[in-house]
């Protein structure tokens, strides 16, 4: 082995080289070669013909510059980069490659060390939260949407129940003189495995001893059986995480269909459970604001104010884990290819975009604003002022924030709201 290949090996070596294709290891090896690229800048190659092939874009051969300076080359590389990042995405010849077309995991029920109690996991002071408890009644969850952050934190081809979950919610002691909002849909889907574990048993009694807690059921799915087969106790509130079709088909594999869950949660409604719905991520893409707008309308027709508990908006937020985890998986997705700025320390899109989309969704909703039975709307983990710039408004504190909503929740689920 000569000097130069030693040297290329070693530039390589924690990268994801040999995930591209065999030509195009071969072109960004000889470019290294004649080009004498530093590591960083074969590392920086190596990620954009990943992000290029994932995207469904001209790869790096197709779009390399053809100029005999180094500098030139690599500035121009980027700006078309950078150019595909800007603008706005387009599915119409989007073609999906390795999308899991059926779930593959095992579950595993063990009896784990302490209680997956505890506060949001993203919640933060640098953004308006609502300080919402988190139950990991399970870990992992079984749908593969690309965006996910789950992916990063545990082993998807595995689903943990915990054992000894009943009995450590049965021990659970909570001050009664106080309403809690607990949210089970962060570490997995909340309905998804049904009551495998027998976790909805537990769950719903939890609920029926403890009428001072909100218990939120998030989910993709439209596993709604054991509902319907059981009495719902009134404090348990069941929301829809929803997006538009053109998003479900391309980013959220294995999950529910758009119609799919909007029927499941009127079934619920019938039934006299209150329900929400999450538009989180909301994602830019060719007229996406139109495509948004139409499913906002689709649950105004198919919903009263007085069944819908509340309405969120959030959007993409990537830790750089997970967009680690995206590349060293082969397959296709659009979601990376957005113009990338800092949003406390994550990757998300600029403010404006996130304003703009943010307005749009708020003033989609106008009819369950100013209905006597109105709704509750917020945005999750976002920027303390792009409330007032969308909304019209906005909380000093998330305190503020949190108190506001568990009033509003506890008027419609007739509650009593106890602070
Ligand atoms: S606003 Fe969102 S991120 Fe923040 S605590 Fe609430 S659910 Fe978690």
């Amino acid at each position: 082995m000569n000097n130069y290949d030693e040297k290329f090996n070693n530039s390589i070596k924690n990268t994801i080289f040999c995930k591209l294709p065999t030509k195009e290891q071969e072109f960004i090896k000889e470019q290294a070669y004649l080009l004498n690229f530093s590591f960083q800048e074969i590392k920086q190659i190596i990620n954009i013909a990943r992000d290029l092939s994932m995207w469904d874009e001209k790869n790096i051969i197709e779009i390399f510059p053809n100029h005999e300076q180094k500098k030139v080359i690599l500035s121009r590389l980027k700006s078309i980069y950078n150019d595909l990042r800007l603008k706005p995405n387009s599915y119409k010849n989007f073609e999906l490659k390795n999308s899991p077309k059926e779930q593959k995991y095992t579950f595993k029920a063990l009896d784990k060390e302490g209680f997956g109690l505890g506060l949001c996991p993203v919640a933060s002071e640098k953004t308006r939260c609502c300080n919402l408890l988190t139950l990991d009644a399970v870990e992992s969850c079984g749908f593969d949407c690309s965006y996910c952050s789950i992916q990063s934190f545990y082993n998807q081809n595995t689903i943990t129940f915990d054992s000894s979950f009943a009995d450590k919610l049965k021990d659970l002691k909570l001050d009664k003189n106080k309403t809690y909002h607990i949210g089970t849909g962060q570490a997995s889907d909340s309905l998804m495995f049904g009551n495998r574990e027998g976790i909805l048993d537990a769950l719903f009694e939890f609920a029926s001893n403890n009428p001072n807690v909100i218990l939120e059921f998030k989910t993709k799915s439209d596993n709604i059986k054991y509902f319907m087969q059981n009495n719902v106790p009134k404090n348990i509130l069941c929301t829809w995480s929803l997006n538009t079709k053109t998003i479900i088909d391309n980013e959220e594999h294995l999950t529910a269909s758009l119609q799919k869950r909007i029927n499941a949660a009127r079934r619920l409604a019938d039934k006299g459970v209150k329900v929400g719905f999450h538009f989180h991520p909301i994602v830019e893409y060719e007229n996406y604001l139109q495509e948004y707008k139409e499913v906002y309308q689709t649950l105004q027709d198919t919903f009263l104010a007085k069944e819908v508990v509340l309405v969120s908006f959030g959007t993409l937020t990537f830790i750089k884990p997970v967009i680690k985890q995206l590349r060293e998986r082969d397959f296709k997705s659009k979601i990376t290819q957005m113009p990338f700025e800092d949003a406390n320390g994550k990757n998300s899109y600029p403010y404006a975009t996130k304003q703009k989309m943010f307005k749009s969704a708020y003033d989609s909703f106008k009819a369950w604003q100013n209905d006597d039975n109105k709704v509750f709307f917020y945005l999750c983990m976002e920027d303390h002022n792009i409330w007032q710039e969308s909304f019209g408004y906005q909380y000093s504190t998330n305190n503020d924030f949190e108190k506001d909503m568990l009033s509003s929740y506890t008027k419609k689920l007739n509650m009593e709201f106890l602070i």
